[in-house]
């Protein structure tokens, strides 16, 4: 995992990141509309975050245009407007977790199928053990996220893990690393697709909780998150060479 020379290099590296991670969304087809939006904690100003730009497709971001918001909501730097719900969620995330850097969430489609069914994934695969006692279910529904005590409703019903199944609504992952968030919520995504899938087909079998933990623990740590997204990152830095512009 990288180390920084200074907190310059480090805002650089996670901007990175981060419009990388819009342009693998695109790619995967988590976009709906204006939903769905991912943030980066500023390494320096810690109560700031680093967005997307509400109404740019995540196809187009670049790492110019990445907003930096402050504990208030308002831009600090950059010209577009910031997601009401993407403020409220990820400043009340990132107020109660200092451990996480960022926080996903998109309104992709076998996720909010899945938070449709009001309860948590099974280990029913080797990679869905990541979230093995490592997701939570926010079992409530009050509309679009406007209001700051809903954010703070949903960072309270994350509380230490690293996802949460937001009801009716889809997911939110969060990482030590926008790397990590990115790619939890990628394989969140697809380990959704295939709880349903296997559902559809018949009774699934699970994986005994014992090897359920002990598959946690090495398929679900933080290094094994950041080390899951260096290829994604490296082939969407090949194919759109743009995302890196300044
Ligand atoms: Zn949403």
């Amino acid at each position: 995992m990288p180390s920084f020379g200074s907190v310059s290099e480090e805002r650089r590296h996670r901007k990175q990141r981060l419009a990388a991670g819009f342009r693998l969304f695109s790619r995967f087809g988590f976009d709906e509309g204006v939903a769905g939006h991912i943030t980066a904690r500023d390494p320096e100003l810690t109560d700031h975050f680093w967005v997307n730009p509400l109404g740019m497709h995540f196809s187009q971001i670049r790492v110019r245009d990445l907003l930096l918001v402050n504990d208030r909501g308002e831009v600090v730097e950059g010209n577009w407007p910031v997601n009401t719900a993407a403020f409220v969620i990820h400043s009340a995330v990132h107020a109660a977790r200092p451990d996480v850097v960022s926080a996903a969430h998109s309104h992709s489609t076998y996720g909010r199928a899945f938070s449709a069914l009001g309860r948590a994934l099974d280990p029913i695969t080797q990679d869905a053990c990541a979230f093995h006692g490592d997701h939570a279910l926010f079992d409530d529904y009050t509309g679009v996220v406007l209001d700051v005590e809903e954010g703070k409703r949903i960072a309270h019903a994350l509380g230490e893990h690293k996802a949460a199944i937001l009801r009716n609504h889809g997911l939110l992952t969060v990482g030590h690393s926008v790397d990590e968030a990115v790619w939890w919520f990628i394989t969140m995504e697809r380990t959704c697709q295939v709880q349903l899938l296997a559902e559809a087909a018949g009774p699934t079998t699970k994986i005994d909780p014992e090897m359920a933990a002990l598959t946690a623990t090495q398929v679900g740590n933080h290094v094994a998150g950041w080390y899951s997204f260096q290829p994604l990152f490296d082939r969407i830095v090949a194919e759109q060479p743009d995302l890196l512009e300044e």
